[in-house]
């Protein structure tokens, strides 16, 4: 019997050879070849402003809080369906939370909640794409502008993402906020084991960003023969990754084509052999809202219910097939509620207890997939046979 893993990391077959060149060449440390290559390559696909390498998205969420000089008492919008990084790199400066509620189409943020969480201490919102598809950012952004608020996109999952404004125009996410976040870990489409990357897309940041990401030094700037001695100017850390790691990363962009087509391809199906099933059973399929396009990076369903969820996890585990649920809601987390403010967050719950991912990886072949579909409709159909 075959078994189906959840996320098996996809290698393109030249990451050892770039790591190996990348060892040899002795440049080991950041910022060396394959970073530079990694970033121009972001910079002409998507009309990025300078994006920067970072070991994490975790790490370039937490670079934007401190480029944006988040300061305790400042207030952030969020969703509360998100991964904690969304949520960490703002609470360790000091900030605190408000959590607004998902989409009922969808579990990304409910852009038309926004405007009623604003306060005078409000200074950014934080949009996560969530699955990789667009949030609504022409209504973000105006909101934001109105109230001179920063916009930080997580796009930790949104690589390859669109979005379709009113003006007519497709721009890629991350490309839109003032700062964006990117992700490469190993459950990602593109993926270094562990990697992120920021972009910074208004100017008034791009400088101070190189600074915090090289320790607080103007160290790039000394290596572009700028300055001619650098030194200690400013807060920041070590968030660049080694060579090694940009080295990985750019086998992989390499071959970002053929990675993109195979996701995109069993999605699809997916997408088409669940259809008829899921109207049946009152599971939602994913929703693509008109001006967002779909990178892959996740299928997911909507259940009827926390009960129903269960007996498909459970049924697809006892048969060798993993599927899982995904967020706790952060604003019921041990570490946040008592600080949260009380609101009913009821489509966070909603995606919290029904949501459920199937498996999505490049060499899930056919048979594979069939396997896993084969199973949701089974466990259904055996449970309205026992009720009768
Ligand atoms: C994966 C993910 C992160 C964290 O990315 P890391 O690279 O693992 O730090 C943050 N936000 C979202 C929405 C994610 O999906």
């Amino acid at each position: 019997m075959i078994s189906i893993p959840f996320n098996k990391p996809y290698l393109t077959g030249k990451e050892a050879h770039y790591m190996y060149d990348a060892v040899y060449t002795g440049k080991l440390s950041g910022n060396g070849k394959y970073t530079q290559k990694c970033q121009k390559w972001f910079i002409q696909k998507y009309g990025f402003g300078k994006c920067l390498l970072t070991t994490s998205c975790t790490d370039a969420l937490e670079m934007a809080a401190i480029l944006l000089d988040i300061q305790p008492g400042d207030e952030v919008i969020l969703p509360s369906y998100t991964f904690v990084s969304t949520a960490n790199a703002f609470v360790l400066r000091g900030a605190k939370l408000v959590f607004a509620d998902s989409r009922i189409d969808h579990p990304g943020i409910d852009e038309s909640s926004l405007e009623a969480l604003i306060t005078p201490k409000t200074k950014v919102i934080v949009p996560v794409h969530y699955a990789g598809v667009a949030c609504d950012m022409d209504v973000i952004m105006e909101v934001a502008n109105k109230h001179n608020l920063f916009v930080i996109e997580d796009a930790a999952q949104a690589i390859d993402s669109y979005y379709t404004g009113k003006d007519g125009e497709k721009r890629a996410l991350g490309s839109i906020g003032h700062l964006a976040a990117f992700s490469f870990h190993e459950t990602k489409n593109i993926i270094s084991g562990e990697g992120g990357m920021l972009v910074v897309n208004d100017e008034r940041f791009k400088e101070r960003a190189e600074i915090i990401w090289e320790k607080g030094t103007n160290r790039s700037a000394f290596f572009r023969g700028e300055v001619n001695k650098y030194g200690w100017v400013d807060i920041g850390s070590s968030f660049l990754p080694s060579e090694v790691i940009a080295a990985f990363l750019w086998a992989q962009l390499e071959n970002f084509e053929d990675i993109q087509s195979r996701r995109c391809k069993i999605w699809n199906e997916y997408d088409i052999i669940l259809k008829e099933w899921s109207a049946k059973n009152g599971i939602h399929q994913p929703t693509i809202p008109k001006f967002a396009s779909n990178n892959a990076h996740m299928y997911y369903l909507v259940c009827e219910s926390l009960e129903q969820r269960t007996l498909l996890l459970q049924y697809l585990k006892e048969n060798d097939v993993l599927a899982v649920f995904h967020y706790l809601s952060l604003h019921k987390s041990d570490f946040y509620q008592s600080k949260h403010d009380g609101r009913v967050l009821s489509q966070t719950e909603r995606y919290s207890n029904n949501l459920l991912r199937l498996p999505l990886f490049y060499d899930l072949n056919k048979k594979g997939q069939l396997k896993v579909v084969q199973l949701l409709k089974e466990c259904l159909s055996k449970k309205n046979v026992t009720n009768i």
